[in-house]
This record gives C-alpha cells, structure tokens and sequence, in this order.
C-alpha cells in the first residue's frame, strides 16, 4: 500500500555555506530515507528551503555592507548548489523570502491567535538608538553584576556562569558596534506554551519508537514550558497581521517562528507548482500519512516541541480549545529523527578555529557518494563522531574502492571479456544458491531498518552482502575454469545478479554511483533520478521572482526488490567506480583543510 509520506528536512540558516557538519545532521539521513521510501513505493514528499530573516542575517548584512536581501540571494544560492552537489532529493527546497511563505506562516498565527493562544506583553527591551532594531541579549556585553568580569554576555556570564537580563550589566555595550543599548518599553506577542504542557505530553507518551535520547529531552522539555516571544523590532522577516502592527516599521516574527512555519509553507508551494494547489493536504491532514522530521541534535526543541504547539493551537488542541484553522487538522511529527554532531578533534565545526570543511570544497575534491557513504557508515547517528582524514581515506580505499568497487569491476569485466554479455546460468550449485538467497534476504532487513532510520546498521547489512559475494568469487575462481565454460558462466551469472541486487541495497546511499553500476550493467535509462534547479519565476501568486531545487522522481527505475538480470544482455568493461585516495592525504588533509599540527 502506498503511504503518503513526508520528509521534512532542517532549513539551513543563509549566512554562509554549508559545513560537512550541517549535512551529516539534516542532509544526508533525510536523503538517504526519502530514497528507500520512493523504492518501496511510498509517496515522498520531501521539503525544505533556506531559512532568510533574523538578528543574525541583519548583522552580518551590515557588516559586509550589504542589504539582507542581498545576502540571502547569495547565499540561498551556494547553498542550493552544495545540494544538489550531494544529490538530496528534494521534492522542493524553496526560500522564507516567498511571499507564499509570508502569507503561511501569516495564516497559520492567525490561528493561534483567533484560539488565544498569543497575547501581547509590555516588556523592557533593548534597542541600538542608531538603527531601533532589538539588540538580541547575546549581542549585548558588559562588566558581570555578580562577579565582576568585564565581558559577560547580555544572557549569560561566561566567568561565574551565571544567567543574565541585559538590564543588570554594568556599562552595557553592544557587540556590533559598541554604542551604549537603550533600555525601551516595547510591545510584544508571546506564544503561550504552558497552554500545551498536557497535550504533547499526552502526545510524547504515544512516541515510543523514537530514538530515546531525542524522547527524553523532549519529555524534559514538555515538563517546563515557560511563554516565548514571537516578535521582534526588526525591520527584515515576516509581517504581523494585526492592527497596529501590519505597518509598523519595526515589528516582524521571530526568526524561529517563521522557520518551522517554512514545512507547511514548502509543501503548499509544492501543490501550487504542480497544478493542484490542494495537493499539500496528502501529506498534512490525511490520518494514514507519516510525517519525519530530520535534524541535528541542537534543533530537538523546535521539531519536537514548538512546531508541534504550534500546530495543536492551530488545530485548538490546547488548554483553552479552539478552533481548526485555515488549513485543516494538521497532522504532528512521526517521528523527529535527530543526528548528533560530526566533530573535528573533538570540537563543533568552528569557521573562527580554523577547523571547518565546506561542503562545496569536499564535493569538488571528492565528489558526493564517499562523503555520503562516510555520513552513513561512521556519521554521528547516535553519538558525536570525530571526522578524520585518515578514517576518511581508510573507509574510501577499503570499503568503496576495494570491496564494493573491485566487485563490481572484476564481476562485470570477467563477464564481459568471456561472454560479451550476461551469461546463461545452468545448474546452479549449492554455493550459488546460499549466496543469492542472503542478497534476496537482505531487502527484508536493510529495509527494516533504514525504515526505522538505522542508517548505520542499514548500510552495514548492505556491505555484508557485497563481502559475501567478494568470498564467493576468490572461492569460485571462474577465471580458472576456461575447461568448464558452463560452470564459469554460472558462476558469473551468480555474480552479476548479487551486485544488482547490491546495488539496489546501496542506492539510497550512493545514488551516483547506483546509476554508473545501472550502466555497467547494461542497463539504460534513469536508474536513481537527481535533483536540478529550476526558475520559479515571478508568475502567478508566488509574486517573488526566486529559483527552488526539484526533481522527477517518480521516474526513476529503482525499486526496492530483487529483479532478474536480463540473460544476453550485452556488457562492456567497465571503468573504476570508485578513484582511490593517496594515503598520504590521511595524514596531511588536503589542500584547502591541511590537518593542524604542531602544539
Ligand atoms: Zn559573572
């Protein structure tokens, strides 16, 4: 049966480009699980976008001398290459910047609001006198009431680790450009919380199936709900569709709040672009879908806790009841799949440190598939994982190059040069037998678990098969059996059919490399599809001129179960899947990210 099932990825934030970090935690898992579901059948819908306003783009806008549009468009722009660099299927990956987005996220608060669920709050606020922008607590320093230390930050000391109000620094300054923050009584929207304590506690305790470290903090989380801002004086993001505030020069969502908004919002310019704008509610009303959200760890809170509030009010799910809003009764989470941190000598990736690996650097070198299969055997799924070099080269040399490269270039060119094409099996032998029973098998569990998002085991199950096989040829030895043509050609039947039925196992992992084994096996056509970028131009209610990623998927050949190889199939020797690395890059790193050494 097929499920309508949607896979919501984390939005990268449009500051700067990527880090291997960020796509081991949202990128790659969600990719890798949107594949093996559309293999099985599943209706995927996988959405995300870059995530444009806030403080921090305003910041570094007028740092570089820019305007924030600018920066976005630029950076939108690297990012959605690094993307479809790496081949993550997206459905669409769209922009906040919409006005689509706008008019969503616009829609969705009226909801909350018509339902009670956000009211205003007279609060002292800090504003730069310069710009009148909300100068964010963490952008606001001064000498620690408490200790002393000169440099405590607006919401924290760092000397005594004491939680701060801005308010109470001795001569606070900004961090931006030093100018003295003005303390200022400004009116702001504050989403009420507490009013869901109940109800996604009820709804945790129903979630089970999740990985426990994410279900724990969630529950945590759930247990202590305190109101949070909504709003910001701050003149780039999200108009408030209240009287009084629609106008204002200054008042704009939060970030945050726009940002998870962004789900719904990619997935109703999705159906407009498809020509059926109610296509959406398959995926967000429909009982039977399955909604999966992928993430790293530090973004638990807003999968797991503040969307789901969010869409509770909106549905008048909450204490105080309600109404279901504009869009229908939105369905919750599935599941919230979050990735611990890829770690680089034992740090988060830090541009100021000097220890950051781009995406776009890592893809140019070593194109998408080993740094993809590298995220799925060692990325940091349960635990942070350190990356390293030489685990890097280890792991690309042994694993791809010579285990499932070697397998396939040595089965398919032993076909090639003796038979021309597949060979015609005769009496297959016990060995043939047990080795393509195990491939047939393995649907069954690597589905299993990749299903559950046990991607390391998944693809461990995978590679089990691809070493089996490897046994099986040194053990048969067809290339010695030039008396025995029948038996050799058996045995190489045996062969081609394990490394198509291998391959199918490794497509959701290695969607590049899938297509060229498609091909050296005489296979034609699109074997795993890929996305592009396509100009959603300036027509019809988007209004924005801006460019999202796609894809046709539905046309792809892969499905997950074992086909029969086509006997006589013609077959041509093939060239090395995978290029290996110089040893030496183990211990230097390359170029552009040479290893740090020394004290
Ligand atoms: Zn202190």
């Amino acid at each position: 049966m097929s499920i309508p099932v949607l896979t919501a990825v984390a939005w990268p934030y449009a500051n700067g480009p990527r880090h291997i970090g960020h796509v081991s935690g949202f990128g790659v898992p969600s990719d890798v699980f949107s594949r093996y579901q559309r293999m099985v059948g599943n209706r995927v819908l996988m959405v995300s976008g870059t995530d444009e306003h806030g403080t921090p783009i305003q910041v570094q806008a007028d740092a570089e001398g820019t305007t924030p549009r600018e920066l976005v468009d630029r950076y939108s722009r690297v990012i959605q290459d690094d993307l479809v660099g790496l081949g993550l299927s997206y459905d669409l990956f769209t922009r906040t910047s919409t006005d689509n987005h706008h008019r969503v996220t616009q829609d969705l608060f009226t909801a909350l609001w018509h339902n009670g669920y956000v009211r205003t709050e007279k609060t002292l606020g800090a504003i730069s006198p310069s710009t009148g922008r909300t100068l964010p607590d963490r952008y606001i320093e001064g000498t620690c009431p408490i200790c002393g230390y000169p440099s405590a930050r607006g919401d924290q000391c760092d000397n005594c680790g004491n939680q701060l109000d801005p308010a109470d620094l001795i001569n606070p300054r900004s961090r931006i450009n030093g100018e003295t923050p003005q303390f200022v009584e400004t009116e702001h929207l504050l989403f009420d919380l507490p009013a869901f304590s109940k109800s996604l506690a009820s709804w945790l305790d129903t979630r089970t199936h999740w990985r426990p470290n994410v279900l724990n903090f969630s529950r945590r989380l759930a247990e202590d709900l305190k109101p949070r801002a909504i709003s910001r004086d701050l003149d780039w993001g999200v108009r408030i569709p209240l009287d009084g505030w629609q106008d204002a020069p200054m008042k704009r969502f939060y970030v945050w709040f726009d940002a998870v908004i962004g789900y719904l919002s990619a997935s109703v310019e999705w159906a407009q672009r498809t020509g059926d704008p109610d296509a959406w509610k398959q995926w967000w009303c429909d009982p039977e879908s399955q909604a999966y959200y992928f993430m790293g760890k530090d973004n638990i809170t807003f999968h797991s806790v503040m969307w789901p509030a969010i869409l509770l009010g909106h549905n008048g799910e909450g204490d105080r009841g309600g109404e279901v809003g504009s869009f229908g009764r939105l369905n919750l989470p599935t599941e919230v799949v979050s990735s611990e941190f890829l770690t680089m000598s034992g740090s988060k990736f830090s541009t100021s440190r000097g220890t950051v690996i781009y995406v776009g650097d890592f893809l140019r070198e070593f194109g998408p598939d080993a740094l993809r299969y590298f995220i799925s055997v060692a990325g940091p799924e349960n635990q942070d994982t350190d990356f390293t070099w030489d685990e890097f080269v280890r792991r690309t040399n042994f694993e791809l190059a010579n285990e499932w490269g070697n397998l396939v270039n040595r089965s398919v060119s032993l076909a090639a040069k003796n038979v021309g094409a597949v060979p015609e099996p005769t009496a297959p032998d016990p060995a043939d037998e047990a080795l393509l029973a195990q491939s047939r098998a393995a649907f069954e569990t690597v589905g299993a678990h990749l299903a559950r998002s046990r991607f390391k085991q998944a693809i461990g199950e995978a590679m089990r098969v691809v070493g089996e096989a490897n046994a099986y040829l040194s053990h048969q030895e067809p290339w010695k059996r030039k008396d025995d043509p029948a038996r050799r050609d058996t045995i190489l039947h045996t062969a081609l059919q394990v490394v198509q039925d291998a391959n199918t196992l490794l497509t959701p992992f290695l969607p590049h490399a899938a297509q060229k084994v498609h091909e050296a096996l005489g296979g034609t056509g699109v074997w795993a599809e890929q996305p592009h970028r396509e100009d959603a131009g300036t027509s019809g209610e988007l209004g924005t001129s801006h460019s999202v990623l796609t894809g046709d998927y539905a046309s792809e050949q892969a499905r997950w179960e074992s086909t029969p190889i086509p006997v006589g199939r013609p077959l041509a020797r093939p060239t090395p899947l995978f290029a290996k690395l110089d040893p030496s890059l183990g211990e230097t790193g390359p170029s552009w990210a040479p290893i740090q050494t020394g004290e």
